[in-house]
């Protein structure tokens, strides 16, 4: 037996979801790709026909046991470690003949094997020369033998020799290891994965890697040969080598716009006040270069430095000097990383344009110099000031070819936007954690001077894309994982070996600790350890170690969670057609339940309940011929009528389960009953998980505010006119503390509630969400839910939210090193102490942004390390513990600081502190901070880092010159400026939901992205190149598409071709378009194809299913769409970005004077 045969035994790693499109399949269309490995679970596409889902996992497994390096004595201890108590769940590996390699004694075959390759003897390390080793491709016996591989580390690897030996013992081992199962649904001893998250392509990355903008879609191409996808083993580099030139981010090399880098005195010397005013009402086509000359002429009595000769600047917007951006940076000075905008002395008021300005430095030839001639007036030139578009193309064509290895300290990722390969080679991948900055200050006064806040963004579940290994399943045994003494960090790439490697001295605190005996092992000659390349807790950044019953609540393993859905058969629900859609809907999901590795069925069992003013429970026991209805009208004091019966296993009771499915329509149609209870409804799926003593999920399907007479009952305290005033917080508090109580208590379960709510009116968003809020939850809101409009967008999320990898009951703590603490946390959780972040389920989607502050030095050889460790419970009930480690680099020049920042996760952190303290402070104060603090940030840079220039200049640094922008999108999100038709619940909704939001998702949330589809090639993949958002970036001849992660606009100009209105909607005219449209017409024609692929493509990407909404141009819903032209003005009084950037420019002004 080899290893190899595994690969083939157990479900292949690398596998796509099924039905899941357009990740790594070049054609939209959704056809698989030649070579890509088929699920061998056909593709769920549900009842509708347009389904294309990222599936879940089923069938592989994330995780992969990870041998032990050879020795006996680990092998003893890893099957001992499987304690009697958590035997009887264990499954004999199915392939008796093949049996897992080394420690894999908890492994189902197929899991994935760490190190297989590193069984024998050869194990010295890389060659001091650090040479490429080669892996043979026996080391990768989780690919099957047909499936394409992932990212390719050919040829780096060493050549190791499996061990025929130990994993014959191993197999052994196993044999002898399947007693007995005690529960049904058992969990596959190790390596247990949740099912298709993998193949779903984070959302991060997920476009276009080429510098075009245009879609690329992975291929093999560009992954690697399969050999080589075994694992992205460090195993190719020293884990350390040098700095990796290429992956700094200098300011300075940093192509900016326009041909002249950020070193270029950027901008239009002259802001007019409130110029952005002056755009034109219409958005006829791009900017004509005269239009921004036409400000106000004024003098400008300030302007300090003399504007270079108009030809200097030569750039695409002759004509006015302004164009400073475009031309060439001034020869002289070693530009100052960082962006510069000249301008004269008073920002915002109306001033006469200045005239250009050459040099941004002063010491330039035209610097300082008497201002020539004033020139024409003009405004300040849109395309002169940073393009988030122009920063995303050049980070794609930049960074997008060359996957991100992460063995260098300090590497500053390329953007979310950026479609790019992580190989972890020591520190957690960048679709994990996110900082702020990767390079933070020795000192606290440091970081208080520059108020950059620090802060990581951790989404620990995250979903890889299929040429990305899953983190390694590692079992320690029945001791345990091998931590610190003192700080109990976990052994991580950091930890140092010392005394011959008796002994390890935490890179946390210093502390020195023995190695336990069986976990001893020699150090080559340069102090590693010779099993170094076989353990991922030793080479690698992301990675898991199987928990023991320590681990464990009551010291007990626990069972498979639950799921119990939940549904309001008032007549709303029922009239609306709703509850007979769940119910048909759920006849087919239940198929679908997350699994684990390569289990059969899942192991999760089901539950149901109606409701309305009271509540229905139904025995679905298998053995009954007809389900059994009980109902509890006592809602004061909820209980579980029946226990036995009442969760059970899909498959055993699916007859049971079908007629419930098909009698509830039925049983509700004639009701009457229009109030319902909502708190009862947990507390008594809370009840239930607590009596089959396990975790689980309630699903909550609910149509209105809660007004029965019931615990937690609510009355309609909605109030508009709180707005901007200071009660205006209450509205996203919850009016009762009922709800923070309960979810206590869901916590402590494990019982995490999912939400969907289907509201016809104000139904207290605040409040209802505050369980699903603080259990990890989802919420989803259809507002004025329709069955032809809405149902496709609702069964989307609803199979993805069921089908989606989870894990329960999870505790995540962030260690640090000495030096800094984590002291803030922004997510869907809830915090008991100061230092525990507790979700009673955590999903692939759910990020955790952690703020750190100083309570030391730190120093610049040793840098700062981050350990983020994840205990949760698998869907099938395996306790395991997923850990992350990120190092960053130290610095005592700020310049360093805000050379290595990343905006996008910036304005992820801004965003969340703002929205957090909305339930605090007035709304102004919140704007104001935030509007304080990005300038304090970009003052300290001007002050510090840039070279000594005008004041009158506008300086930001190359990694933040989108700061701007972006804060100014946060500022007027419906959270912090509603517009008029924004409702109450609207707001709490979106508050909530962007709280959890990782750093790709609030990227295009607050700055869309708009798609020119009249500009797609219909015979690429590629998508069109994105455009900035604003109005007058739209022609009337074409048609765009926006879309934000929770919608999607299709906008018609009024000029548009008749023959492209006939493509895409089937009708010969404009005026015959039809903003009720839902999806778009199939029509057979390319562009018709086109645009579809393209929104498919999107919908794929984004983690909920966005609405599509056509908007016709000088149509009523204009005003809906223009809401998201984010440079624009907006109607709710939000200023566009023009303005606001020449606002934020007296803002510094003011700071630095
Ligand atoms: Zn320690």
């Amino acid at each position: 037996m080899s290893v190899n045969q595994q690969a083939h035994t157990g479900p292949p790693y690398g596998q796509p979801q099924p039905g899941y499109q357009g990740y790594q399949q070049p054609a939209y269309g959704g056809q698989p790709l030649p070579g890509v490995p088929q699920s061998q679970y056909g593709a769920y596409n549900g009842p509708m026909p347009g389904y294309q889902q990222p599936v879940p996992p089923q069938g592989y497994f994330p995780s992969l046991g990870f041998p032990s390096k050879g020795s006996p004595v680990s092998l003893n201890s890893d099957t001992s470690s499987l304690a009697p108590n958590f035997i009887g769940s264990l499954r004999a590996p199915p392939t008796s003949g093949a049996p897992p390699p080394a420690s894999g004694a908890s492994l189902p075959s197929g899991h994935l094997t760490y190190s297989q390759f590193g069984h024998g003897d050869v194990q010295n390390g890389i060659p001091a020369s650090a040479a490429p080793m080669q892996r043979p491709p026996a080391s990768q016996p989780f690919l099957p033998g047909s499936a394409p591989t992932p990212v390719s580390q050919t040829s780096t690897f060493q050549q190791y020799g499996p061990t025929p030996a130990s994993v014959q013992q191993l197999s052994n081992h196993m044999a002898g290891m399947t007693i007995g199962s005690t529960t049904a649904p058992a969990p596959p001893p190790a390596g247990l994965g949740y099912g298709p998250p993998t193949s779903v392509p984070p959302v991060s990355g997920s476009f276009s890697a080429t510098g075009s903008g245009l879609y690329t879609p992975y291929t093999a191409s560009q992954g690697p040969s399969p050999t080589s996808v075994s694992q992205g083993l460090p195993l190719a580099q020293p884990p350390f080598p040098g700095q990796p030139v290429s992956t700094q981010r200098l300011p300075t090399q940093v192509p900016g716009f326009a041909p002249s880098p950020s070193s270029t005195g950027i901008g239009p010397s002259s802001y007019p006040p409130s110029t952005g005013a002056s755009r034109p009402p219409t958005m006829p086509g791009p900017p004509l270069p005269g239009q921004t000359v036409a400000g106000p002429s004024m003098s400008q009595p300030n302007h300090v430095s003399s504007p270079p000769p108009p030809s200097t600047m030569s750039g695409p917007h002759p004509g006015p000097p302004m164009s400073g951006l475009h031309g060439p940076p001034p020869p002289t000075h070693p530009p100052q990383p960082g962006y510069q905008m000249q301008q004269n002395g008073s920002f915002g008021q109306v001033r006469g344009p200045q005239p250009n300005y050459g040099g941004a430095y002063p010491g330039t030839p035209n610097y300082g110099s008497q201002p020539g001639p004033p020139p024409p007036p003009k405004r300040l030139d849109p395309d002169s000031i940073p393009s988030p578009i122009q920063v995303i193309e050049d980070d794609r064509s930049n960074r997008g070819s060359e996957p991100f290895v992460t063995g260098v300290r300090g590497q500053v990722p390329p953007l979310v936007t950026t479609n790019f390969l992580v190989k972890d080679q020591g520190n957690a991948s960048p679709r994990y954690i996110r900082c702020t900055s990767y390079n933070i200050p020795c000192t606290s006064d440091m970081a208080k001077q520059s108020q950059v806040p620090l802060a990581a963004v951790i989404k620990p579940l995250a979903t890889l894309p299929l040429e990305e290994t899953l983190p390694y399943l590692v079992d320690h045994g029945e001791s345990g994982p091998v931590r610190c003494n003192r700080c109990k960090a976990y052994m991580c790439p950091f930890m140092q070996f010392i005394e011959g490697g008796r002994r390890f001295q935490c890179c946390f605190c210093s502390c020195v600790t023995e190695v336990p005996p069986h976990y001893f092992q020699h150090l080559d000659h340069t102090g590693k350890r010779v099993d170094f390349y076989d353990r991922p807790e030793l080479s690698l950044g992301s990675y898991e170690f199987l928990a023991t019953v320590d681990y464990c609540k009551n010291n007990k393993f626990p069972s498979p969670p639950a799921f119990i859905f939940m549904i309001d058969v008032s007549y709303n629900a029922v009239k609306s057609g709703l509850v007979r859609l769940i119910c048909e809907e759920l006849k087919s999901l239940l198929d679908y339940l997350p699994r684990e590795g390569n289990m059969k069925e899942s192991a999760i069992r089901v539950g149901f309940v109606t409701y309305n003013k009271v509540l229905h429970f139904y025995n679905v026991k298998s053995s009954l011929a007809q389900p059994q209805m009980m109902v509890v009208s006592d809602v004061a004091d909820m209980f579980v009528p029946l226990l036995d019966g009442f969760l059970v296993n899909v498959n055993e009771s699916r007859t049971v389960i079908a007629s419930l499915l098909d009698q509830i329509p039925e049983m509700f149609a004639d009701t009457r009953e229009t109030e319902t209870v909502f708190a009862p409804v947990i507390q008594a799926g809370l009840e239930a998980l607590k009596a089959a003593e396990c975790a689980g999920k309630l699903f909550i399907f609910h149509t209105s505010l809660p007004i029965a007479e019931a615990p937690g009952k609510l009355k309609n305290r909605d109030d508009k006119k709180l707005i901007n005033t200071d009660k205006e917080k209450t509205l996203f508090q919850p009016q009762t503390s009922f709800y923070n109580n309960l979810a206590k208590d869901c916590v402590a379960q494990g019982c995490c509630v999912d939400l969907f709510l289907f509201p016809n009116q104000y139904l207290d968003v605040a409040t209802l969400g505050v369980v699903t809020y603080q259990t990890g939850g989802s919420i989803y809101k259809y507002a004025y839910f329709q069955l032809e409009t809405d149902q496709e967008r609702f069964l989307n999320d609803l199979r993805r939210d069921v089908q989606k990898e989870v894990g329960f009951d999870a505790v995540m703590r962030v260690r640090t090193s000495t030096g800094i603490r984590a002291t803030d946390f922004f997510g869907a959780f809830y915090m008991s102490n100061t230092t525990d972040v507790e979700m009673a389920g955590l999903d692939c989607n759910k990020t955790i942004t952690v703020e750190f502050k100083h309570d030391d030095k730190l120093s610049e050889d040793s840098g700062a390390l981050l350990q983020c460790a994840l205990l949760y419970t698998s869907c099938a009930g395996q306790r395991r513990l997923r850990i992350h480690n990120l190092s960053l680099n130290c610095c005592t020049q700020l310049a360093d600081l805000y050379r290595n920042c990343e905006t996008d996760t910036l304005i992820n952190y801004l965003a969340k502190y703002a929205y957090r303290g909305v339930l605090s402070s007035p709304v102004k104060t919140v704007r104001d901070a935030l509007i304080n603090q990005c300038a304090q940030i970009l003052a300290c840079y001007r002050k510090n880092c840039a070279s000594p220039s005008s004041a009158g200049q506008l300086i930001l640094p190359e990694c933040m010159k989108l700061l701007p922008v972006y804060l100014n999108c946060v500022l007027k999100s419906d959270v912090l400026q509603p517009g008029p038709e924004v409702t109450t619940d609207d707001r709490a909704y979106i508050r909530q939901l962007v709280t959890s939001m990782d750093v790709a998702e609030t990227n295009v949330f607050f700055y869309p992205r708009l798609l020119p589809l009249t500009k797609a090639d219909v015979d690429s993949d590629s998508l069109p190149a994105a455009i900035r958002n604003s109005e007058e970036r739209l022609s009337k001849g074409d048609i765009y598409l926006l879309e934000n992660g929770l919608n999607i606009f299709v906008w018609v100009g009024v000029n548009v071709q008749q023959g492209l209105i006939q493509n895409l909607f089937g009708v010969s005219s404009f005026s015959q378009i039809s903003n009720a449209l839902s999806t778009l017409p199939v029509l057979e024609n390319p562009f018709s194809k086109k645009v579809r692929s393209i929104v498919d493509m999107l919908q794929v990407q984004r983690s909920r299913y966005m609405k599509l909404i056509i908007v016709k141009q000088e149509d009523k819903l204009e005003m809906l769409f223009k809401h998201f032209l984010v440079e624009d003005k907006s109607l709710s009084g939000g200023a566009s970005y023009v303005d606001f950037l020449c606002h934020m420019h007296k803002e510094i002004r003011q700071l630095l004077s």
